[in-house]
């Protein structure tokens, strides 16, 4: 690499997004999409966003979807932030809210964005090692620190804690932000959103990516305090001030309003989940507890690589870790009934 890059340039080590092979159709359950189409009322909205005004600039603010978000949480437009994707969210909050001179705690096996955000603001940081059954057990947080982040439930491990065990955090840590990622809440979890009432330092970051079926119109949120919010925009301003489109906010607002559409998939995907783990179990796999849209399974001979290859071979895609402590685990992204009972299909032939 050029010498006359700098040296953060040279020691970034980026994040490797899952695969998204072109070569052939796939059953894709490898990167925990939503398996059903956005709510039409979504659809209806993008399309009907798409019309001349699109060569004006989109409201900086984005408080259509603001108040989308604020009415479904019953919150205030100034609790609620919005960014492109919950990625870029996480991207101003690592920026803004956590550097700081004690180091940033996050779970050892984890979202696998957060040490490279770590390294990319050069945010020192200490990873807690989960418990031998892979539990986030927030009581081992016992380390002086400037901000926790975690996700809830936790990826790629499917597992949720309670809102009592981050309640605690909370109170032994009053001066550090707590941030908890929720990309995987609605799905068996309990938000912790409520607790942002009481709780000035916590902040909650979500996404339509996963149980709003809207990856690729990229929008995250955080809710939390005016003050985090405030700091938040301010890093955001920092950066630029037009990070969602008019499609994006139209779309993504229509989406948190039409509540019935959206708890209709999300029991869609909780039941086809409960079904897959009773068939895998079935096959001698063990699976963690799922709060999620995916569940973290290990097979009977722990030869996951050679899984993932075989069932990569016959066109269905999961996700495998080469890491330490996951490497006998893959990852399964609940799809349709239909994918799953294909997928279910294959590897009892496999
Ligand atoms: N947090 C976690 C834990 C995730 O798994 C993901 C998805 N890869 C994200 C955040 C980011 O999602 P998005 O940027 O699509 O909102």
């Amino acid at each position: 690499m050029s010498q006359y890059w700098s040296k953060l340039v040279h020691n970034l080590d980026p994040y490797v997004p899952g695969e998204q092979p072109k070569d052939q159709r796939y059953i894709k359950l490898n990167t925990n999409e939503c398996p059903y189409p956005p709510s039409p009322k979504a659809l209806e909205a993008i399309h009907a966003a798409a019309d001349d005004t699109l060569r004006l600039y989109p409201d900086p603010n984005a408080d259509t979807l603001k108040d989308a978000i604020a009415d479904y949480y019953g919150v205030t437009r100034a609790n609620v932030f919005a960014g492109n994707g919950s990625d870029e969210v996480l991207a101003h909050v690592f920026c803004g809210l956590l550097k700081h001179d004690k180091p940033l705690l996050y779970p050892d096996i984890s979202y696998s964005f957060y040490p490279v955000y770590a390294n990319l603001y050069q945010i020192e940081a200490q990873q807690i090692p989960l418990r031998e059954d892979f539990r986030l057990c927030l009581g081992d947080y016992s380390v002086d620190n400037g901000g926790i982040i975690f996700p809830n439930p936790n990826a790629p491990t499917s597992m949720a804690v309670g809102l009592e065990a981050i309640e605690a955090l909370l109170q032994t840590y009053p001066d550090s932000v707590v941030v908890v990622d929720e990309a995987y809440i609605d799905f068996g979890g309990e938000t912790a959103i409520p607790l942002t009432a009481k709780y000035p330092n916590l902040l909650v970051v979500q996404t339509f990516s996963k149980s709003r079926s809207l990856a690729g119109l990229r929008v995250g949120f955080a809710v939390g305090h005016p003050d985090l919010i405030d700091a938040l925009e301010r890093v955001k301003n920092s950066f630029n001030s037009y990070p969602l489109g008019r499609m994006a906010i139209a779309g993504a607002a229509a989406a948190m309003r039409d509540r019935d559409y959206f708890e209709t998939t999300c029991q869609q995907i909780i039941a086809t989940r409960a079904a897959t783990v009773q068939k895998l179990t079935e096959l001698g796999f063990s699976v963690l507890p799922s709060a999620a849209n995916f569940v973290f399974a290990r097979p009977p001979q722990g030869n996951a690589e050679a899984i993932y290859l075989a069932l990569k071979q016959r066109g269905v895609l999961v996700r495998y870790f080469n890491k330490p402590r996951i490497n006998e685990y893959l990852r399964i992204t609940i799809g349709t009934d239909e994918e799953m009972t294909e997928f279910l299909r294959i590897l009892t032939e496999l």
